[in-house]
């Protein structure tokens, strides 16, 4: 959703935008200035089968909306376009590819940003800013500025984002505490903040302990405590991140916030790298076993875990001195 918002802005242009997302993914537009109007489309419970389907196509034939850009393309999105009685343009690899009105081609050598562009514009056209866009709202920007009062974090204090979670085992890099010690020394002005899910605060903890270890001052564990825009707002007010390949990682992006990603099984070129103006990707380039799989795997299928055991903390802690710095 979060690599939609170019779409959208281009769509924008034109006349107002609809958007049916999931509840999690609806979220994430609140407050967004293109937006005309999110329709919620709770698949799993309100909206489950067809009489669902049914109802949400209403809503959106109700909006007068004429084309689906299908940035989802499974065929359930696709049998929504067809009985809202609108047009759809999707991608010719989507599982609901045969019930598009037109077909637009995958590009696996575009940014995922671009792909997504090009389904409302002529792909010879050079693309327009790709750079996503959220807008964090008050409450948001309420939840933030109470972690970080409560943790005695004054206003232009630096601080250093951690991300290091994933649903996905194999993408989770296991030396975030490594690094975390590792900075102590080199950017002793700086607090880290570990941003999260609520599942990770154990990373969490891990990370505070090592800085501890190094006396440093107390790590700010904000995992499971922010929403999605929270967390947006948090990372705007970061010196930088360090993420995994997953969603602060776009959250990153779409507020410009400097970036060190790690890529481990999967690789940037898939179309889901950093695009902050500021940002560095670190991975084994020499593996040849990389990418092994779209989304990463929970465990290493040739056991070793090259991948992202190999990328050292000192590397990555040298990358975030120089990311972090520079502006
Ligand atoms: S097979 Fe290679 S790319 Fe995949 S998890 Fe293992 S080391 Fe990483």
């Amino acid at each position: 959703m979060i690599l939609t918002t170019p779409l959208i802005e281009r769509l924008a242009r034109e006349g107002e935008v609809h958007v049916v997302a999931t509840p999690a993914n609806a979220a994430v537009l609140a407050n967004h200035p293109a937006v005309a109007s999110v329709l919620v489309y709770d698949k799993r419970k309100s909206d489950a089968g067809v009489a669902g389907l049914r109802r949400v196509a209403a809503r959106l034939r109700a909006t007068g909306a004429t084309t689906a850009y299908m940035a989802q393309g499974s065929w359930r999105t696709a049998a929504l376009a067809r009985l809202a009685g609108v047009q759809s343009v999707g991608f010719d690899t989507s599982a609901g590819r045969w019930l598009y009105s037109r077909r637009v081609v995958y590009r696996t050598d575009w940014h995922h940003a671009r792909r997504l562009w090009a389904l409302a514009s002529d792909p010879r056209e050079p693309p327009g800013p790709l750079r996503p866009s959220l807008f964090p709202g008050p409450t948001d920007q309420a939840q933030v500025a109470a972690l970080l009062d409560a943790a005695g974090v004054r206003t232009g204090d630096p601080l250093i984002a951690l991300a290091p979670g994933s649903v996905w085992a194999t993408k989770r890099w296991p030396s975030y505490d490594a690094l975390a010690g590792d900075l102590v020394a080199r950017m002793p002005d700086c607090r880290m903040v570990v941003i999260g899910a609520g599942g990770d605060a154990p990373l969490a903890a891990a990370i505070h302990a090592a800085v501890q270890e190094r006396g440093g001052p107390p790590v700010i564990d904000a995992t499971g405590k922010l929403s999605l825009l929270g967390s947006a707002a948090l990372l705007s007010r970061c010196a930088v991140l360090v993420t995994n390949d997953s969603a602060p990682l776009h959250l990153a992006s779409a507020m410009n916030t400097p970036t060190v990603a790690l890529f481990g099984p999967t690789i940037p070129a898939m179309g889901f790298g950093p695009l902050a103006e500021r940002q560095h990707v670190l991975g084994r380039e020499e593996l040849t076993c990389r990418p092994c799989s779209a989304h990463g795997g929970l465990a290493c299928p040739l056991g070793h875990w090259k991948c992202m055991q190999d990328i050292s903390a000192s590397s990555v802690a040298e990358q975030v001195e120089r990311v972090g710095r520079a502006g």
